[in-house]
């Protein structure tokens, strides 16, 4: 039998107080790992509520409102000082369909049954040869197709409001083909995180951020009397047994202090994956060391590992985790900026940014890649810098389509894009990644481009961007935490010595580049950070149609729910996945027993 929880008035008032001072201070707490083994259960607790959310973002926020407008108490813990998570960084472009009334407005013919289908096709490959669906589990794609509508109205009924007026395909998530899904979120004039100053008022009608999504629905949460402890850490989660019997509650940290949070019904995991955990993502794809250190959305929040962490330490299990090494989407990318940490396309930090001082630069938007090479740690290049990454399957990608039908791969033209590949083979020295990737231009590049290559665009202080006035000095001066092995000069030399002559020539014959444009000539000469940029999580924790979180064996563990990128089996990137499986949670949280 479980104690009783033993909360004294002092313990609240205790709690409430530390609560209160670390949000004041606004100070970003400091990673702290989640425990690797299943704690013992606590001889008492700091605070409690039925339903405990560990993570605000995209899965988070809409389970802690389901959850509370049904009648459950909820508490939301999360790491940052502010709400939001990747979501409130993102595009905000989400493809839920399914019928909604935005479809049916526009005369669109959708339903559960054909977002089932087409996100179980297994026919669909990308030109590359990869599937999008081929691994998704389908057990929780029958759980998103009935909740897709359901999710979109939710979001609209709590104030979430939308650019277009009908569904369109633009956007990366792979949503299926047969019909448009994807909606984009009105960017609102709350102060946007990537900027510090609301969406310019030119452009708000037409754009779509995570600001306009995460705002409204944080103001429903609390209107709904949901709780936010922010910069509370959860480091791990517990079960009556190590592993056996109901969860809990949960151990954070909080300024330094460690407290318990009871759970009477249900924890729900919602921290957002695991793809700025090196060990942890090695696990899926060895080649994703170290030096992948931009991840889209960092510094904002990051994705640790550790709700999967917390969880596995209790028993729990991962699922689909093909899906994380597909090559399809944009789970790896080829980095939109350069010459700074955080390197993402879809994401500039500015100067007004509340994390700028992590983030530290804001990059050069990178217009043309005829402007440049890319060049390895020994300054060799390695592909056609125009190279792109993989792609995912939208509406009408495929046309015609016939699904689950051997016909869909004869419409796709074998286009293999290998870029990614190639920036991360390595030296071949026995190292694993692919090192730094070096974006090397000069001074009539930087006219072109019309770059101003100082901070705050450019990170010297932390070694993601050199200026020198010799291609070989430049090659000297790059030195840096990643770049284990030193840049031969001579060899950065040749390198772009043979590119200014396949300029020349008209033609590049070691990586076939689209008629190279520009010589690399006129100092000073420069060297960008360009590695690739890791997005997201596709494989996560073992969850069943409910979002409860299962066991090795494919048994429930009981009161412990999890959603989106946290949760496995389901190889859609983003939003959708997200807020539809923290709808999910919150609802089957809510009607967890109380324990006793
Ligand atoms: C720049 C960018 C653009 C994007 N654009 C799009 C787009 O246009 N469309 C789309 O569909 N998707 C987009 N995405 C992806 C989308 O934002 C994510 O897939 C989605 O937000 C993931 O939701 P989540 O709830 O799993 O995680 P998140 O939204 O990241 O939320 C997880 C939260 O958990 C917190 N947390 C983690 N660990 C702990 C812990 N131990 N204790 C307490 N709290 C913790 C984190 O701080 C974070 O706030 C984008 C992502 C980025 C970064």
């Amino acid at each position: 039998m479980a104690p009783k929880s033993r909360i004294s008035r002092r313990d609240l008032l205790k709690t409430a107080a530390v609560t209160g001072a670390a949000v004041a201070t606004g100070q970003l707490p400091s990673p702290t790992p989640a425990l690797a083994q299943a704690p013992q259960r606590p001889r008492s607790w700091h605070r409690e509520a039925d339903v405990v959310i560990i993570g605000s973002g995209a899965a988070g926020m809409p389970a802690a409102i389901v959850a509370r407008e049904a009648g459950s108490s909820v508490i939301v813990v999360e790491a940052h000082n502010d709400i939001g998570g990747h979501a409130i960084c993102s595009g905000a472009n989400i493809p839920l369909g399914g019928g909604t009334s935005v479809q049916k407005r526009a005369g669109i013919v959708d339903n559960p049954d054909l977002v089932f289908q087409d996100l179980t096709d297994w026919s669909v490959v990308q030109p590359n040869g990869f599937p999008d669906y081929r691994y998704n589990d389908h057990e929780i794609i029958r759980a998103f197709a009935d909740n897709c509508a359901q999710t979109f109205e939710f979001l609209v009924g709590h104030g979430v409001k939308f650019v277009n007026e009908k569904p369109d395909g633009r956007a990366g998530s792979a949503h299926g083909n047969s019909v448009p899904r994807q909606m984009h979120v009105w960017a609102g004039d709350w102060p946007q995180v990537q900027t510090g100053r609301p969406t310019d008022a030119s452009v708000r009608a037409t754009t779509s951020n995570g600001n306009g999504l995460m705002r409204p629905l944080e103001a429903a949460a609390k209107k709904a009397g949901v709780e936010f402890l922010l910069e509370h850490r959860m480091l791990a989660i517990y079960r009556e047994e190590p592993h056996a019997g109901r969860v809990l509650g949960i151990q954070v940290r909080h300024n330094g202090n460690t407290l318990n949070i009871r759970a009477r019904k249900a924890v729900i995991v919602a921290t957002g994956g695991v793809s700025g955990n090196v060990n942890f993502r090695r696990m899926f794809d060895p080649r994703l060391t170290e030096e992948y250190c931009g991840l889209a959305g960092m510094p904002w929040s990051d994705q640790d590992a550790s709700g999967e962490l917390a969880s596995m330490a209790i028993g729990a299990s991962l699922w689909g985790l093909a899906n994380f090494s597909s090559e399809t989407g944009s789970g790896l990318t080829k980095p939109g900026k350069i010459g700074c940490q955080y390197g993402y396309v879809n994401l500039t930090w500015m100067p007004g940014s509340p994390v700028f001082a992590q983030a530290r630069a804001s990059g050069l938007r990178v217009g043309d890649w005829q402007n440049l090479v890319l060049v390895n740690m020994l300054g060799k290049r390695f592909y056609d810098e125009t190279g792109d990454d993989f792609t995912g399957n939208q509406y009408n990608q495929i046309n015609p389509y016939h699904p689950g039908s051997y016909l869909n791969a004869k419409n796709v033209k074998y286009n293999p894009n290998n870029f990614i590949n190639a920036a991360m083979a390595g030296l071949g020295d026995g190292h694993n990644g692919g090192g730094p990737i070096w974006a090397i231009f000069d001074a009539d590049a930087v006219s072109r481009e019309q770059w101003t290559p100082e901070p705050p665009h450019v990170d010297l202080d932390a070694g993601f961007f050199f200026t020198a006035n010799t291609v070989a000095d430049l090659a000297r001066k790059i030195v840096m935490k990643y770049q284990r092995v030193p840049m031969p000069p001579a060899a950065l030399e040749a390198t772009v010595a043979r590119y200014n002559s396949f300029v020349d020539a008209g033609r590049d014959d070691d990586f076939g580049k689209p008629t190279p444009k520009y010589t690399i000539a006129k100092p000073p000469f420069y060297a960008a950070w360009a590695t690739p940029v890791i997005h997201d999580t596709r494989g996560g924790l073992r969850i069943n149609a409910r979002c409860q979180v299962m066991d090795m064996n494919g048994a429930v563990i009981p009161g412990l729910f999890c959603g989106g990128e946290s949760a496995g089996g389901f190889s859609m990137h983003g939003l959708a996945r997200c807020l539809c499986q923290g709808y999910i949670a919150g609802r089957y949280a809510h009607t967890e027993k109380i324990s006793s």
